[in-house]
């Protein structure tokens, strides 16, 4: 029984209460999040103006990252709302992707030849400031069963796409009765080879790779690719790499995406460290994300000029395996554009 006794070691960063119970109990108000982190109340008053643009949400877990008195901590830059989140900057838009063009059926996103998104949750297990969706109409984007029916078809009938990409928000914050509903009516549809699941949830929540997920993730026919989103070597403690290692269990390829953030991730030790982590977690890195010019986010952004030579120095660090393809989303591309 030497297994249990490994198992029920989960570290210091463990949590009590299953994932939803985790995710209701999030820390959603600017000051809690201040004083749990010891934070002088000068911070308040940015958090404040923030918060109404874009509400604060992080769970405990993700708090426990998180180094208290320290405002510079990257993991908590990218959940403090600040005052700067107010500024309208030229260029800085609602809806850089100008995703509301291409919904040819409610919930469904079809831009790259050979897969699509299905919108599976509008919400997220946490709040990221920089968030490209922070103005996403997700009322209009959360269909019911009968709604997919229109997604559905549409799949049926194109024998061109080989690949289903869950996403959100985060498709991981539907339950599991709805997500295993989903996924079976998309194998049986015979010309989809993979399912892809976009997510940050095993990052934020950990405990969200249960049984119940595990169950259906393992049940398929079709090949899964999960890509995490992580952006900095201290988002991934060891409940996170004991959550990559169950995924993997299951037959899942693990992938990560990160956004190249202004004081989170912007230089080179950083991005290095990173990519080791990842490796270590079992995940390889896949994109490196330019900041979408998103209203609210300018102050995390990184120069294309910067960006270039920050991946040109890591490569003189890196095995090529480990790195991250330098990318942007180019409304009406039909691809990601390498940079
Ligand atoms: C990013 C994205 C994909 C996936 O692109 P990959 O290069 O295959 O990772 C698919 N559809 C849309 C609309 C996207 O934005
Ligand atoms: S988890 Fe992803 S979709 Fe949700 S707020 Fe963060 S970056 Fe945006």
């Amino acid at each position: 029984m030497q297994e249990n006794i490994i198992i029920a070691d989960k570290g210091p960063a463990s949590q009590t209460g299953t994932w939803q119970q985790q995710l209701s109990q999030a820390v959603r108000d600017p000051a809690v999040l201040c004083q749990r982190l010891g934070l002088s109340d000068k911070w308040l008053p940015g958090a404040r103006t923030g918060h109404q643009l874009f509400e604060v949400c992080v769970p405990d877990a993700y708090v426990s990252r998180i180094a208290p008195g320290d405002p510079g901590d990257p993991l908590l830059r990218q959940v403090l709302p600040l005052a700067n989140e107010a500024l309208s900057l030229p260029g800085f838009v609602a809806d850089p992707l100008e995703e509301a063009d291409h919904q040819p059926a409610s919930g469904l996103i079809h831009k790259y030849a050979g897969r699509v998104l299905l919108i599976a949750s509008p919400a997220c297990a946490i709040n990221c400031r920089y968030c490209f969706r922070r103005h996403f109409p997700y009322s209009e984007n959360s269909p019911s069963r009968a709604q997919w029916q229109e997604a559905l078809d549409y799949l049926r009938a194109d024998t061109s796409i080989h690949e289903a990409i869950l996403s959100g928000g985060d498709p991981l914050a539907a339950n599991d009765r709805q997500l295993a509903w989903l996924v079976e009516q998309l194998e049986a549809i015979p010309h989809l080879k993979r399912l892809r699941i976009h997510t940050r949830l095993p990052v934020v929540i950990p405990d969200r790779v249960d049984d119940a997920l595990l169950d259906w993730l393992s049940a398929t026919r079709l090949q899964k690719v999960v890509v995490l989103h992580i952006n900095h070597a201290n988002e991934i403690d060891q409940s996170v790499a004991d959550a990559c290692d169950r995924l993997k269990q299951a037959g899942v390829t693990l992938l990560n995406q990160s956004v190249l953030l202004r004081d989170v991730n912007d230089d080179v030790t950083t991005l290095a460290t990173l990519s080791e982590r990842l490796f270590e977690a079992g995940i390889l890195p896949y994109y490196l994300h330019v900041l979408d010019p998103v209203q609210g986010a300018a102050h995390f952004d990184v120069s294309d000029e910067e960006a270039r030579k920050l991946v040109a120095s890591l490569r003189d660090l890196l095995p090529g395996f480990l790195m991250p393809r330098l990318v942007r989303e180019i409304p009406g591309k039909g691809s990601k554009t390498p940079l």
